[in-house]
């Protein structure tokens, strides 16, 4: 197998917070606090509320900050009868790069499947942007040992039919349920074991190739403090960021794991 050196990739999800006025003053706040040498060594992406995403997008591209633009959600569909939903071709035309899909805060408040969820990848990949695809277990499915039964079935569906090239490309965020803003974090043993896993069935639905190039990141209360020691796991490649993404000189630490 070649040896393949996986850039991070921290991406900051601000979910329902910050309204246009605020995402501008935190991007701008955000783009002053990182330097050349934090993006140069690491990809680093923020996934605003789509009210936001022009404003952010202005900001971005006006001095050339090298922060790549993210939603949170789309549909897949280009476009059509579909009340209050996102196309993706909307997205890429407001030059955002990553995607993301599967949040368990989207399969559980809003139904979304793992059929929908494949489905969605596949329109982010026509689009040319690149969808992070989410996968976690709750509390009880960890406790009674179905951790990779669970993010095994999630990862396996949710890649379904997509060629071993694009998987390569790809991003997927190991979120365990439990951690997303409760302020606990799995262990960096336990992250990098489910890592390890999700990259171990990459490997059998897209071959050893893609499962060195995909990017795993670990999402779950991430903050300043525990970002270096999640980040040193072998098969760490980021991280998914909520609350800690919504304060830049938070996130700015997070991205600045390096330096810790
Ligand atoms: C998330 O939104 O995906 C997340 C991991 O949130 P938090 O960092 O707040 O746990």
């Amino acid at each position: 197998m070649a040896k393949v050196t996986r850039t991070p990739l921290i991406s900051g999800n601000w979910k329902m917070h910050h309204n246009h006025f605020e995402a501008i003053s935190t991007i701008q706040k955000l783009a002053y606090l990182l330097h050349k040498e934090d993006t140069d060594a690491v990809d680093v992406s923020v996934h605003p509320p789509f009210t936001d995403l022009r404003s952010v997008q202005t900001v971005l591209e006006a001095d050339d900050v090298p922060i790549a633009l993210g939603a949170q959600h789309c549909h897949w569909e280009e476009k059509g009868a579909f009340t209050g939903e996102v196309s993706p071709a909307f997205l890429a035309k407001l030059n955002v790069s990553y995607v993301i899909v599967g949040h368990s805060e989207r399969r559980e408040l809003f139904g979304e499947t793992d059929e929908m969820v494949n489905t969605k990848a596949k329109a982010i990949l026509k689009w040319g942007m690149t969808p992070i695809v989410c996968c976690g277990e709750t509390l009880e499915e960890r406790e009674a040992g179905s951790t990779e039964d669970k993010v095994g079935g999630q990862i396996r569906a949710g890649l379904a039919g997509i060629a071993a090239e694009q998987v390569a490309g790809l991003v997927l965020a190991y979120e365990p349920i439990w951690a997303i803003g409760t302020g606990r974090t799995a262990s960096a043993e336990d992250a990098q074991a489910v890592c390890a896993y999700v990259r171990s069935v990459v490997a059998e639905v897209a071959g050893a190739d893609a499962a060195a190039s995909v990017r795993i990141q670990y999402g779950g209360s991430v903050k300043a403090a525990n970002a270096p020691e999640l980040m040193a796991q072998p098969d760490i490649d980021g991280a998914l960021v909520g609350g800690a993404a919504l304060v830049a000189e938070d996130f700015a630490g997070i991205v600045q794991f390096r330096s810790a």
